[in-house]
């Protein structure tokens, strides 16, 4: 009998603990929401003042057009065709269009798709994640958080530690090596 009472308490308090402790967050936002939310909110202030506005004359100007048709009117490379989804150099890919620092070459992985693929940014605060509903799927936006421009789609199914695949357009990167 007291054996019985014993476990009744025991169950009662460990699920009285899990509710204490049980994320917060509902589980259709799952993985990539709990993994940039926490410190992209933080750090948006920062951007917001270094954040480059140019009108679309003179992106025209400074960009090519492969590189203005990507970063200015979200345009997507055919896959296999870009100058990085097959390239692993060791370095750092930056924005085309305003130099920001955007992905690690150790962070880069060979994904089969076709575009260059990473399962982490450099620091999430210096990409903005919108939600895109084009062509009938429902997909994450990524784009520079500096300059507005459209670097590709991320989602969840790459590898560990982070899980999720940033598929970018070459169009919208520059490589700058490093030396080992
Ligand atoms: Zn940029």
């Amino acid at each position: 009998m007291n054996r019985i009472v014993y476990i009744f308490i025991f169950i009662a308090a460990g699920t009285g603990l899990w509710l204490l402790i049980k994320p917060s967050y509902p589980e259709h936002k799952r993985i990539f929401n709990n993994y940039y939310e926490k410190d992209t909110v933080n750090r948006k202030e920062k951007n917001m003042e270094q954040k480059i506005i140019k009108t679309d004359e003179e992106w025209k100007r400074e960009l090519t057009p492969e590189e203005y048709s990507i970063l200015r009117e979200k345009g997507t490379e055919r896959p296999f065709t870009g100058k990085y989804w097959d390239h692993f150099e060791y370095g750092t890919y930056i924005c085309a269009a305003c130099g920001t620092e955007l992905f690690e070459s150790d962070t880069k992985f060979e994904s089969g798709c076709g575009w260059p693929s990473y399962f982490q940014a450099i620091d999430s605060s210096r990409i903005i994640y919108k939600e895109d509903k084009s062509y009938g799927m429902i997909r994450t936006e990524v784009m520079c958080a500096r300059c507005g421009g459209h670097l590709g789609h991320v989602f969840d199914d790459g590898p560990p530690p982070t899980g999720l695949r940033y598929c970018i357009n070459s169009g919208s990167l520059k490589f700058i090596s490093k030396v080992k």
